[in-house]
């Protein structure tokens, strides 16, 4: 058994577990757990300090998740009336999701895919995952896949291995994406022998999924250097969490901090409608201001699209700040300081 396997045997996934770190304590930890799993990887047991702090509220179940609201749902972005075969998801034309998996080494909280997350009827099944990949293969539109889950590493080496070769073997399927939270969870997932491997399946971006600097520890940053060395490009999303990173001060260092990392910042995702997130909702107004904050302050490079994917499976769209004042032969835009200035637009 690899290291990374081990570990993941020793995960936190009940209430009992937790009473030994009493500072981690949730509330309502053991009631929230029977409709929304937990799971607490341990490189996460050793970096969260309290309930309470950035990583805590992101993994430490909370009774807030059991208070229903009517503008949420269990499959908000209609992933499953989106699959033309279990596991798939094509909203757009060419670039389809594959759920290769539904487990994580660690349970997000405000996790979009909530409904199947740790649950066991959600298995995917190889037969399944078989029908998936045939699926992609007969349909020759289809040039890019996004291979997530849960997190796709959470497979061995061997069967991740079967997946990418059959991918590989489609010859309309250029690009390769996988999403993984491994570097910040298991960031001992992240093998040399895991890089050879990736690396033998180019082009392969590897979309992490980081949301506050806490999560950048020496491990994570670790793992990122072997990935990026190995000539793997990294991009990253993170979820604009209430209470966690829904600060200007905060996104700014994470964003400086990842690019520094030589991971470039793709998107900051507007929360999405899912049962049981709503106490990490932000209005739209706030992201739309952090946004233009961190166009002044910020290098290009370090600022990621703001996206709200639109409910009922409707695709992703970016939000930005309002620069155009006007159209027409004199426009007028607004600059990121505020000022209008008339642009001749002929
Ligand atoms: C987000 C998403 C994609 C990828 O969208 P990009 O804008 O290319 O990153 C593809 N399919 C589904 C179902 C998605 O949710
Ligand atoms: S790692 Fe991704 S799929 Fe898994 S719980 Fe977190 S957000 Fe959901």
């Amino acid at each position: 058994m690899e290291d990374w396997q081990k570990q993941n045997t020793e995960a936190l996934t009940s209430a009992e577990q937790l009473q030994y770190r009493p500072e981690l304590e949730g509330n309502g930890v053991e009631k929230v757990i029977s409709t929304y799993p937990m799971r607490i990887s341990p490189h996460l047991v050793a970096q969260i300090q309290r309930a309470d702090d950035p990583l805590g509220r992101q993994f430490i179940p909370h009774l807030d998740e059991l208070s229903p609201s009517s503008a949420t749902r269990d499959d908000p972005l209609d992933e499953e009336r989106l699959s033309p075969v279990p596991n798939l998801v094509q909203r757009y034309r060419k670039r389809v999701l594959l759920l290769t998996t539904s487990s994580c080494f660690a349970y997000c909280r405000f996790c979009t895919r909530k409904r199947r997350i740790g649950h066991h009827q959600h298995r995917v099944t190889w037969g399944e995952l078989g029908c998936a990949l045939d699926y992609i293969g007969a349909d020759s539109s289809i040039n890019e896949v996004i291979i997530s889950g849960g997190d796709p590493l959470t497979m061995s080496d061997r069967l991740l291995q079967e997946v990418l070769e059959r991918l590989r073997s489609i010859p309309h399927v250029k690009i390769l994406r996988l999403g993984s939270r491994a570097p910040v969870v298991m960031p001992a997932r992240i093998t040399l022998q895991l890089c050879k491997l990736l690396q033998r399946f180019e082009p392969l971006y590897f979309l992490t999924h980081i949301n506050h600097p806490a999560e950048l520890s020496v491990e994570t940053l670790a793992a990122c250097r072997m990935l990026v060395e190995a000539g793997i490009t990294l991009v990253n999303q993170t979820v604009l969490l209430r209470g966690v990173n829904d600060d200007a001060v905060i996104l700014q260092e994470l964003f400086e901090r990842m690019l520094q990392a030589r991971i470039r910042p793709y998107y900051l995702h507007q929360m999405d409608l899912t049962s049981g997130t709503e106490h990490f909702r932000t209005r739209l107004e706030d992201g739309i201001e952090l946004m233009g904050g961190l166009r002044r302050e910020l290098s290009g490079l370090a600022i990621p699209h703001y996206v709200v994917d639109l409910p009922g499976g409707h695709g992703k769209i970016p939000l930005v700040p309002e620069y155009v004042e006007a159209l027409g032969p004199c426009a007028r835009l607004r600059a990121a300081d505020g000022t209008v200035v008339d642009y001749p637009n002929v």
